[in-house]
């Protein structure tokens, strides 16, 4: 055992179908998160970060070490913000009036961070953050990157990279991307975004 654990899913395998299937979560939680989780581990033995957070290791390493852990942390935000039936299908409170004074509308906001994720080239993500003063922002972050690194609260992710979709969808990136509002928690990002203006 080393010092980071494979988070456990706060759902079924098989309770994001047919939006995620069981056998991309297999694969993507159980095979590609494990796999940084052992990198890391491997990794961590006379790196100087030995007693660091994730977050601290995604705001301060290089290389390897780096990357092993940005993705951890990309894929911890990821799994824990989905729901197989989701309370509600849209957001409320001080993140909902954020969302519209900020991007004009739900919708538009929908349409912005569909766009910013079908089009970025590569491997990815696509995040909703925060700053400081409670603003709202989405960044396309290549590879592991985090907007942690940025100084921002990351709120809400798209995985982009292949490995998100292609079992389920093949080259329709856009299409998994717009299937995936269907299985947001938006409690659960709601709660990020209290913890940012704190
Ligand atoms: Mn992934």
């Amino acid at each position: 055992m080393g010092k980071f654990t494979l988070m456990a899913l706060p759902y079924a395998i098989d309770a994001l179908e047919p939006v995620i299937s069981k056998q991309t979560l297999e694969f993507h939680h159980g095979k590609h998160l494990a796999a940084y989780v052992n990198n890391l581990n491997g990794l961590l033995e006379g790196s100087g970060f030995e007693e660091s957070t994730l977050e601290e290791i995604v705001c301060q390493s290089a290389g390897g070490v780096l990357n092993n852990a940005g993705q951890i942390l990309n894929h911890e935000l990821y799994f824990e913000q989905f729901c197989g039936k989701p309370a509600k299908t849209a957001p409320t409170g001080p993140l909902a009036e954020a969302i519209t004074r900020d991007f004009g509308s739900f919708e538009a906001f929908k349409e912005e961070f569909q766009k910013k994720g079908a089009t970025l080239f590569g491997s990815g993500w696509v995040w909703l953050s925060a700053d400081r003063a409670g603003t709202l922002c989405i960044t396309q972050e290549p590879n592991a990157a985090n907007p942690v690194q940025k100084g921002l609260t990351p709120l809400l992710t798209f995985d982009v990279w292949e490995h998100a979709y292609y079992l389920d969808f093949q080259n329709r990136r856009p299409d998994h991307l717009s299937a995936l509002w269907s299985i947001i928690d938006w409690e659960v990002v709601e709660l990020r975004y209290g913890k940012a203006r704190m």
